[in-house]
């Protein structure tokens, strides 16, 4: 029924869709086949990102920080509002709408990009065939001389925790609760765990984090992540480290949850809602024939080299399908990285430079290594650490809560990373990305002119502190 391609895409998460436009764009056939339908049943491109993940959940984040400041912060600014509300179906029917206009958005691209958009389920056959069931029950086999892999994630389920999708819910029955609930229980104090506890803290929800490890943000840099967990607790969220679910059980519209402390000790809590958020896994389910020949590992990802390709030539998987960070705009640079090398060109993806970010308030944003890898590397290396209650606009915005710290190597003063909380950390982890990417120096970033004032001229005091100049604070002496 369907011609030959040159790529076939499976899966337009941001991975996939990008991919299939670079590939257009470079002169390539292609075709990207998607079978996510949303809750009422229509067909979207758009993936985990768009649909369920990155999007919907900082249009949340968004509205509940616009709330919260309302309650609690613009009376020191000397503004006085009248009884303040949040009309949750609004917040959400605003939420929905940027969802819609972004998925339908891919749509129109892929239209001007020339890419055949496809609706339904895909399976990698062998010799680079791929089984298309459409989602009007049609079937057909499509030829390709390159396939794209880029199905994606969903959340692990937990035995201890299965979840009902009323009181005990994943990450995407997070972000459709019509009420706010009274109390709030979270598995798992990760990304997930703290973005939307943050939410639904905001809005009004006791919420207690129970986390497994004893430590907090363990991936984090230290010195970030017990700052962050100083502000975090500030704010009320209870985070309970070192305390692992044990059991649950739903009775008269109550989540009854057990969970045991290192110590071996149980505990038990009652919430109104229980949201599980312990990682996610590569989406391979029916995506494989069993003669198809692709590798996995342990983890279940599929085993890619640094450019992508899997161990059947001419077959790729990228995003959170395979290795490394679970992020929407690793998985897309590698759908570009990928369409190139497909069109002949020599791209490569810098793996060492990728920024991470949890987008709670403050924001805690991270890129290159953190002063324990590096130490583990073996390597000599300097630190700057710059407050953000020594900046005159974090003070100014009422908002000076979190550091930077910069990492650089001691013998060539070349930046090995950089992690922030802060206000617009994101922002702010970028501006060192580039200079990252581009071989600069702590001295490169200090005799660069910063505005005054901004909130990166606290990246700039944290370069400068790198060699001991900070100005806006005593450096520490060195020996
Ligand atoms: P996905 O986005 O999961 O897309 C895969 C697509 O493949 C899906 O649409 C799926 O339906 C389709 N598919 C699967 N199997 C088949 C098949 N057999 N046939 C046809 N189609 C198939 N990352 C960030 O960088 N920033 C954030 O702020 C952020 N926030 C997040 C918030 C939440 C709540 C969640 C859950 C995730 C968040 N992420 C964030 C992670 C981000 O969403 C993922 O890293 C990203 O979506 C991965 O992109 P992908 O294209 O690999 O896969
Ligand atoms: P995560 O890996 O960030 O956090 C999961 C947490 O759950 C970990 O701290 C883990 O120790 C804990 N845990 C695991 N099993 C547990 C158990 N039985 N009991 C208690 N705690 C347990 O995973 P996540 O928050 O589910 O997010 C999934 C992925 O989605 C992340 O890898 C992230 O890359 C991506 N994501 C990114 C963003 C962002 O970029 N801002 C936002 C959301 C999600």
């Amino acid at each position: 029924m369907y011609n030959n391609f040159d790529v076939v895409v499976i899966g337009s998460g941001p991975a996939g869709y990008v991919s299939a436009i670079r590939a257009a764009q470079l002169g390539m056939k292609v075709a990207c086949i998607e079978k996510w339908r949303s809750s009422n049943g229509v067909s979207v491109h758009g993936g985990t990102c768009l649909n369920v993940g990155c999007i919907p959940s900082k249009a949340l984040l968004d509205s509940s920080h616009k709330y919260s400041d309302a309650l609690n912060k613009l009376d020191s600014h000397g503004i006085t509002l009248g009884a303040v509300k949040m009309d949750i179906a609004a917040m959400m029917g605003r939420k929905d709408k940027i969802v819609s206009q972004l998925t339908g958005g891919i749509g129109q691209l892929f239209k001007a990009n020339n890419v055949t958009g496809l609706y339904g389920t895909a399976k990698l056959l062998s010799n680079k065939e791929v089984e298309f069931a459409s989602h009007q029950g049609d079937e057909s086999i499509i030829k390709a001389s390159h396939i794209i892999l880029a199905a994606g994630s969903v959340p692990i389920e937990i035995p201890a925790a299965p979840t009902d999708g009323d009181f005990i819910v994943d990450s995407t029955g997070a972000l459709e609760f019509s009420s706010v609930p009274k109390r709030l229980g979270i598995v798992g104090a990760g990304v997930i765990g703290l973005e939307l506890g943050s939410v639904w803290s905001r809005l009004g929800s006791e919420v207690v984090l129970i986390e497994a490890l004893d430590e907090f943000l363990a991936v984090m840099d230290k010195d970030i992540a017990k700052e962050s967990f100083k502000i975090f607790s500030g704010q009320g969220l209870d985070i309970r480290l070192g305390a692992r679910v044990i059991e649950t059980a739903v009775k008269a519209k109550k989540v009854n949850v057990t969970y045991q402390t290192m110590d071996e000790k149980q505990h038990k809590e009652v919430f109104d809602k229980l949201i599980v958020c312990v990682g996610r896994r590569p989406f391979i389910d029916n995506l494989l024939s069993p003669d198809c020949g692709i590798s996995l590992d342990q983890r279940g990802n599929i085993v890619v080299n640094e450019q992508c390709e899997t161990n059947i030539e001419g077959v790729y998987a990228v995003g959170d399908l395979v290795r490394g960070p679970m992020l929407a705009h690793k998985g897309s640079e590698e759908g570009v990285m990928v369409a190139e090398r497909i069109a002949g060109h020599s791209a490569q993806l810098n793996y060492d430079v990728v920024p991470n970010v949890i987008y709670t308030h403050p924001e805690v944003a991270s890129v290159g290594q953190t002063e324990a890898q590096v130490k583990a590397s073996g390597r000599n290396y300097n630190v700057g650490v710059f407050p953000f209650a020594a900046s005159g606009r974090a003070l100014a915005a009422d908002d000076s809560q979190g550091m930077v710290k910069m990492i650089a190597c001691e013998k060539t003063d070349r930046i090995l990373g950089c992690h922030i909380v802060g206000p617009s950390a994101a922002d702010l982890v970028q501006q060192v990305a580039i200079a990252m990417e581009f071989g600069s120096s702590a001295e490169d970033l200090g005799m660069t002119v910063f505005g005054h004032p901004t909130l990166s001229e606290v990246v700039h005091e944290a370069a400068l502190a790198v060699n001991g100049n900070a100005i806006h604070k005593v450096n520490r002496k060195r020996k």
